[in-house]
């Protein structure tokens, strides 16, 4: 529901009124934020009448694209048949017994059992609870430390912030909270330049070890970490790293997660990262592409393992008002079912990913100042350095990153600076013409950067 307001009066109230997560008031102050008002596809529409090119699907979220009809006659039905109820005290409803169905023929074999919650940080903080219980009733309460990595990004509740490796989030709010550690990320260009990608990511496996080993591992709950890390700035590990972090759990009997929040659904060209990347979890979190961001939901995936100690382990004291809503349940199932039944899935697989991993490299290796042009599926990266050939980076991470990003914004395309990483994870229907449009468009910015 739009107020006919001019595009400056809404800038002003939104300044006026309206904390945003993430943002610097006073750059609102000065500019004024841009107002979004509509979206078909991939595009979006300002309030100015522009035209931009989302390549980032909101916030790694809209995978099946945005202006779905279907979607909201979804919602609309369900909200009239049963707006809402709880999935408390022994109730259930339809909405969320298919949407749980639906869920547990997509995931890999063994994961049949879900727990929802509304985001992904609070999908991340379920499985804190989770595993800390898990071990709790088989009467080991003192094996509860949760290992993540530096720079991984889990969300913003005081969990799943100081799970995430993000320091200037722990500089607000006395964050890691106790119980947590971390360990370098598996980020070759920058720690294993004098080892092949595939010894590096043997090495990087055993900083997992060594924590244990340092932790103890009678005290160690789980190793928790995103398939491919994208807040960090799409990171992609080696082969290698994946099956031996999950060897290392196992010899240790610590529990292994995937936080699946942006990996899932599609992203990586399979239903999730974790089959990409070649190793099986015993949990693992979602939300963002589970609805592709139409209404807000989270599930966390629980592997049979963890399910049954669960579900003899009883009252699991942890829940939501609105986990397992009706009306997104019944959103999240329409829209699994279209990427499954559409194909969508399938096309990142085979047509949309390869050509982009192929556009993107074509695109991005030439120039002077990127390197390690990397991505799967379409999620999708480059660095920017200072010397190519010496792998130097910019001395004052971040500027030059932030620099690029605004000129793209200018012209009407939106790409992501994690530090001086530039990324990319555009809706899943996203076509090859469109790949083109969108990588002519980001060609022609950087030549401007450069
Ligand atoms: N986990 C990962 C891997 C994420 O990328 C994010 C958000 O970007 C979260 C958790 C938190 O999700 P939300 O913002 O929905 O709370």
């Amino acid at each position: 529901m739009q107020t006919a307001r001019t595009t400056e009066q809404w800038r002003e109230l939104d300044a006026a009124h309206h904390l945003h997560p993430f943002t610097d008031p006073h750059s609102l102050n000065q500019q004024g934020a841009r107002v979004i008002t509509r979206g078909e596809g991939i595009h979006l529409w300002d309030s100015e009448g522009h035209k931009i090119i989302d390549g980032m699907a909101g916030l790694w979220c809209v995978n099946i694209g945005y202006g779905r009809k279907d979607l909201p006659e979804v919602a609309r039905r369900q909200m009239e048949d049963l707006a809402y109820y709880n999935t408390f005290f022994k109730t259930t409803h339809p909405a969320v017994v298919e949407l749980s169905h639906l869920l547990s023929e997509v995931a890999p074999e063994g994961f049949r059992h879900i727990f929802y919650t509304n985001s992904g940080s609070e999908s991340v903080d379920t499985m804190m609870r989770m595993v800390r219980h898990f071990w709790a009733v088989q009467g080991k309460p003192e094996k509860k430390v949760l290992i993540g990595r530096w720079n991984g990004y889990h969300g913003s509740t005081i969990g799943g912030a100081s799970l995430g490796g993000m320091t200037y989030m722990h500089e607000q709010g006395d964050l890691p909270i106790p119980g947590i550690e971390h360990v370098e990320q598996p980020w070759w260009y920058k720690y294993g330049k004098d080892m092949t990608p595939e010894e590096f990511g043997l090495a990087a496996a055993r900083w997992v070890e060594d924590k244990i080993l340092e932790v103890g591992p009678e005290r160690v709950a789980a190793f928790v970490g995103e398939p491919i890390q994208g807040a960090g700035g799409v990171i992609i590990p080696p082969s290698t790293y994946w099956p031996e972090v999950e060897r290392i759990c196992r010899k240790y009997d610590v529990l292994l997660v995937a936080d699946e929040v942006i990996c899932g659904f599609g992203r990586t060209g399979e239903w999730f990262g974790q089959q990409t990347m070649g190793f099986r979890p015993d949990i693992f979190t979602t939300a963002k592409g589970l609805s592709s961001g139409y209404l807000p939901i989270g599930a966390v995936f629980v592997g049979d393992r963890v399910a049954n100690v669960l579900v003899a382990g009883g009252d699991f004291n942890h829940g939501f008002t609105y986990s397992g809503h009706p009306v997104a349940a019944a959103v999240a199932h329409a829209n699994v079912k279209a990427l499954r039944d559409e194909g969508i899935v399938d096309r990142v697989k085979n047509e949309t990913g390869p050509y982009m991993q192929e556009r993107w490299r074509a695109t991005f290796g030439n120039f002077d100042h990127v390197d390690d042009v990397r991505g799967v599926g379409l999620i999708q990266g480059f660095t920017l350095v200072r010397n190519k050939a010496t792998h130097e980076l910019f001395p004052e991470w971040g500027t030059a990153g932030t620099m690029c990003r605004d000129i793209f914004f200018e012209n009407n395309l939106i790409m992501r600076a994690c530090g001086d990483h530039i990324v990319a994870a555009p809706p899943l229907v996203i076509t090859k013409a469109e790949i083109d449009e969108m990588l002519g468009v980001a060609g022609r910015c950087l030549e401007r950067f450069e």
